[in-house]
C-alpha cells in the first residue's frame, strides 16, 4: 500500500465535498456488495411540508383544521423530525417552544419533563408538558390533557381506536406516498395532518451508477410504511425495500445484511448514526453546519446524492494505484 496514493485519494475527494477519514476506507469501499440508502431525507429532500387537514368527524363540532395544526404544532416543536419542522411551519408557529432554555427544541430520543425550578415556570409558557419523543412522534401534556402526536402506530399503542374516517385518511395519504400524522388528545381522535416530501432530483441516477450494472445491491431503508415506497420499489436498480423499520432498528436491519457482503451505509449522520456506525463504510450526507457526524467514514459535505457515485469511484481508482 502506497501512503502517497490514499493521501492523493482523500484530497482529490475531499476537493469535491467528500471528506474521507481513515486510511483504510478507500480499501475497503470496493469490496462493497450492498448499498442501503435511507429513504427520507437521503433519497428525499425530507422538506417535508403539510398537504392535508383532515379533522375526525366526531370531533369537528369543537376542532376545525387550525385547531388541530396548532395543537400538533406546539407538540411538534419539541422534536427535529422533518415532519416536525413542516408541522410546525404550517401551524405558523415559531420553530423553538418558548420553554426551552437554550433556544434549542428537545432532541429526538430526549425527554422534556417540568421537574426543573426555573425552567418549569418558562415551560408553563407554553402549556405543554410531560414531552416524550418516541422512534415514531410524540406524546405530551398540552393544557393538561394529554396528547399524542405521530405514525397511526403510535396512537394506537397510547390506546387510541382509530375511526373508520380516520383510517381511510390514513390509507389514502399512504396510497399517494405521504405520511399521516395522527393527533389524539384525551383518548379521542382528534384527526390526521398529512405531510409529503419529494424525491431528490436525479435519485434514480443515482441508484443506477451506484448499482453498477447489479454487481452491488440495492436496498432503500425507511420507518415509512410499504406503501410510501412504491416509486423506489419499482425502479429497476433498487433490488430490496425494507419499510417500517424504527429508527432503532436500522442498525439491526445493516447488520443482518453484513452477512451477505460488506454494507455501505447512506444517511444523515443524526438520525441514522447508529446504522452509519454498523455498516462497513458510513456515508453521510451533511450541510453547512449540520455535521454531526462522528459516527460515518465519509461525509459529503453540501454536494448532495450525486456525490455518493464518486465515493465508489474515486475509492476504486485509489484502490488500483494501491495495489
Ligand atoms: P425514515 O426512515 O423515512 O427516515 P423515520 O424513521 O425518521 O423515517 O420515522 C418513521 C415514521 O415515524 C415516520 O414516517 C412518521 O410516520 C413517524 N414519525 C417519526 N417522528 C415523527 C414526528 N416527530 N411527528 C410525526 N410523525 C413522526
Ligand atoms: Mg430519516
Amino acid at each position: 500500500a502506497t501512503p502517497l496514493a490514499v493521501a492523493r485519494g482523500i484530497a482529490a475527494a475531499g476537493g469535491r465535498g467528500i471528506v474521507v477519514s481513515g486510511d483504510t476506507v478507500f480499501e475497503e469501499t470496493p469490496d462493497v456488495e450492498t448499498v442501503v440508502f435511507d429513504k427520507t431525507g437521503t433519497l428525499t429532500d425530507g422538506e417535508m411540508a403539510v398537504t392535508e387537514t383532515a379533522v375526525a368527524d366526531d370531533a369537528s363540532e369543537a376542532w376545525d383544521a387550525d385547531d388541530l395544526l396548532g395543537l400538533a404544532g406546539r407538540v411538534e416543536r419539541y422534536s427535529r423530525h422533518p415532519i416536525a419542522d413542516a408541522v410546525v411551519a404550517a401551524a405558523d408557529l415559531d420553530e423553538t417552544p418558548p420553554t426551552a432554555s437554550d433556544g434549542t427544541p428537545a432532541a429526538d430520543g430526549g425527554q422534556v419533563t417540568a421537574s426543573d425550578d426555573a425552567e418549569s415556570s418558562r415551560r408553563a409558557g407554553d402549556g405543554v408538558t410531560d414531552v416524550q419523543t418516541h422512534d415514531r412522534g410524540l406524546t405530551a401534556t398540552v393544557d393538561g390533557a394529554s396528547v399524542v402526536v405521530g405514525h397511526p402506530a403510535l396512537a394506537v399503542e397510547s390506546g387510541y381506536d382509530l375511526p373508520a374516517a380516520v383510517e381511510e385518511t390514513i390509507e389514502s395519504a399512504r396510497a399517494r406516498g405521504t405520511v399521516p400524522v395522527v393527533i389524539g388528545r384525551a383518548g379521542r381522535v382528534l384527526g390526521v395532518v398529512v405531510a409529503g416530501d419529494d424525491p431528490r432530483e436525479s435519485w434514480d441516477e443515482v441508484v443506477t451508477a451506484v448499482s453498477a450494472d447489479g454487481a452491488r445491491q440495492v436496498v432503500v431503508l425507511t420507518g415509512d410504511d410499504e406503501r410510501a415506497t412504491a416509486r423506489f420499489r419499482e425502479h429497476p436498480a433498487v433490488d430490496r425495500v425494507f419499510a417500517g423499520v424504527p429508527p432503532a432498528a436500522k442498525a439491526e436491519t445493516v447488520d443482518r445484511l453484513r452477512n451477505e457482503g460488506p454494507v455501505a451505509m447512506v444517511g444523515d449522520g443524526s438520525n441514522d448514526a447508529p446504522a452509519l456506525a454498523t455498516a462497513d463504510i458510513g456515508i453521510a450526507m451533511a450541510s453547512g453546519t449540520d455535521l454531526a457526524t462522528d459516527a460515518a467514514d465519509v461525509v459529503i459535505v453540501d454536494r448532495g446524492l450525486a456525490a455518493v457515485p464518486e465515493v465508489f469511484t474515486l475509492a476504486g481508482s485509489t484502490h488500483r494505484r494501491i495495489r
